[in-house]
């Protein structure tokens, strides 16, 4: 599936790179990230402009169970609903969007229907579950250095 949820461990929930930077740095970092993403939604494709308003930044995220290490592995350029579905838990607490319209766009997305979805969703709450267990290293690796290389470079 092109599009699938993918819920954060609670215990690291708010330790994210937008977390570390200034609002200012992250919405810099975001403008780059959507030009090197050509202004289009890196899962359903839509560009910004066209069909849709704005792009939001994800952070993509290795979990190696192994070492209990939670890694940052990239940065992508997501639109509104594809982000919230991403973080379907999260959304649905905030009342930001109809769970129903996420529902439809997942199943347009992945050409499945809301019985797949249903499955899905219950499979990634199972793997949120089983790594709530795990006490978390986060690791933002180049990312950490972004605030200062760019003000060094100015
Ligand atoms: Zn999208």
């Amino acid at each position: 599936m092109k599009l699938e949820i993918e819920l954060i461990p609670e215990s690291t929930m708010t330790i994210n790179l937008r977390q570390q930077m200034s609002s200012y740095r992250w919405r810099q970092l975001s403008r780059q990230i959507q030009q090197q993403d050509q202004y289009t939604c890196q899962i359903c494709r839509r560009t910004k402009g066209l069909e849709i308003d704005k792009l939001h930044c994800h952070e993509v995220w290795d979990f190696d169970k192994e070492n209990g290490i939670q890694r940052l592995i990239g940065l992508q350029s997501l639109c509104f609903q594809c982000h919230m579905i991403k973080h379907i838990g999260f959304a649905e607490m905030n009342g930001w969007i109809e769970k129903y319209q996420l529902v439809e766009h997942f199943c347009r997305v992945n050409r499945v229907t809301a019985a797949d979805y249903a499955v899905h969703f219950h499979e990634a709450v199972q793997l949120w579950i089983a790594r709530n267990r795990i006490d978390w290293i986060v690791e933002l690796g180049e990312y950490a250095d972004y605030e200062n290389c760019t003000r060094e470079s100015e």
